[in-house]
Formats: C-alpha cells, sequence, structure tokens
C-alpha cells in the first residue's frame, strides 16, 4: 500500500499549503515524481478521489512530472541518466556511481481557487 500512504501524506501537505493560501478550493496539485520512487501515477489518481472526498481538494487533478534516474560518477564527477539499471559512468567506465535523480517525489505547486 505504498500509495496510499503518499497520498496520505500528500493530502496532508496541500491541506498546509492551501491553509498558508488561504484557498477555498484546490484546482490542481503538480507533482515532481522520479522514476525511481516506484510510484504509479492512475493509482495515486484513484486513492486521491477517494481520500479527498469532501475536503477543498476534492476533484483536484493530479499532474506528473516524470524525473529520469540521474548519477554522478565518485571517479570523474560526471552525471548522466541511468538507462536500463546500467550504473555504469559513460565517461571512466566506472561503477561507483551515486543516486542524484530519480527518488523524489514532492510537491511542485498547486493551484487554487
Ligand atoms: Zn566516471
Amino acid at each position: 500500500m505504498h500509495e496510499l500512504a503518499i497520498t496520505q501524506a500528500m493530502i496532508g501537505l496541500v491541506n498546509e499549503h492551501a491553509d498558508k493560501a488561504g484557498a477555498k478550493k484546490v484546482g490542481r496539485i503538480n507533482l515532481v515524481v522520479g522514476e525511481m520512487s516506484g510510484f504509479v501515477d492512475r493509482c495515486m489518481q484513484f486513492y486521491f478521489d477517494q481520500m479527498s472526498a469532501g475536503t477543498i481538494m476534492e476533484g483536484a487533478e493530479l499532474t506528473f512530472k516524470m524525473v529520469p534516474t540521474t548519477g554522478r560518477c565518485r571517479d570523474c564527477g560526471r552525471e548522466f541518466e541511468i538507462a536500463e539499471m546500467d550504473w555504469t559512468c559513460p565517461g571512466c567506465s566506472s561503477n561507483s556511481i551515486q543516486l542524484v535523480g530519480g527518488n523524489e517525489l514532492f510537491i511542485e505547486s498547486i493551484e487554487v481557487d
């Protein structure tokens, strides 16, 4: 129930944002999602629709900006997109790679009325 927990956390965050903005209604929630966060967007909208019923974000649309998996080589400092889980530096063939992108999951912005 990964998505369920994420959705719960997200609704809490949106509530905070909306409170601060003095919003009466939330129309859209823009999320940034890393490819590696293991998160399935269709599930999220489904859970969100259920859990947001009766709140100011009922009926809000979720949008997702996908972030590719990105690594940085510890040996030569090169940053590159990791395709098909190939954790080898294209510059120096090192396997000492640090994950720098792809695990994100956060709210970029919300649109309110
Ligand atoms: Zn390298």
